[in-house]
């Protein structure tokens, strides 16, 4: 089932991610796939059945799951952005975690701020970090798989570095597959 919608859905347990960032990310991922996308009105709790205590960190499938249920249940592609940090075993932590191909996706914000790695904050770094990890995470969805190109925004990210070597963009030829997977 391909869906021709995607809508944003913040899972958080405090505050939810800034609404201007959501904006920009909203805005740009209209832009690469050519398709609406809307910010969801309601928040979703953070799952505490996610919850690991020995890792203090989330169990990122859970979301996946959670997020799932939106999507069938909205008929819409789903990315969930969320700012606790996430792990899938055997990874140690995750950007984000996706279906591929699917309708579900999610991100998190945790390892994206400059200020998990003691650096001030910087918004332009920030915002450009998000976004590469939506279009990673979006581009999965379409089923589009990693890229060897380190540029492209379907490059695997093992670290910040990473991620900061990315584009928020996809390289000719996953954009040629996107093109046809989208005709
Ligand atoms: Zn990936
Ligand atoms: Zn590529």
């Amino acid at each position: 089932m391909k869906l021709g919608r995607i809508s944003l859905l913040r899972i958080e347990k405090g505050e939810p991610a800034d609404i201007d960032l959501l904006n920009y990310v909203k805005e740009n991922l209209e832009k690469r796939f050519h398709l609406p996308c809307e910010i969801a009105d309601s928040v979703v709790e953070v799952p505490v059945s996610a919850y690991n205590p020995k890792r203090k960190q989330y169990e990122g499938e859970i979301f996946l799951k959670i997020i799932r249920g939106y999507s069938r249940q909205k008929k819409r592609i789903t990315l969930g952005v969320t700012k606790v940090d996430l792990y899938t075993d055997p990874l140690n932590f995750i950007f984000g975690l996706a279906q591929c191909p699917g309708n579900s996706a999610v991100i998190s914000l945790c390892r994206l701020y400059p200020s998990f790695y003691f650096l001030p904050y910087d918004e332009d770094l920030f915002r450009r970090r998000t976004l590469t990890e939506a279009v990673h995470e979006l581009g999965h969805c379409m089923g589009l798989r990693h890229c060897k190109l380190r540029r492209c925004a379907m490059a695997f990210s093992n670290s910040i570095e990473d991620t900061d070597y990315k584009q928020p963009d996809f390289c000719d030829n996953c954009r040629k597959k996107l093109d046809r997977i989208m005709e």
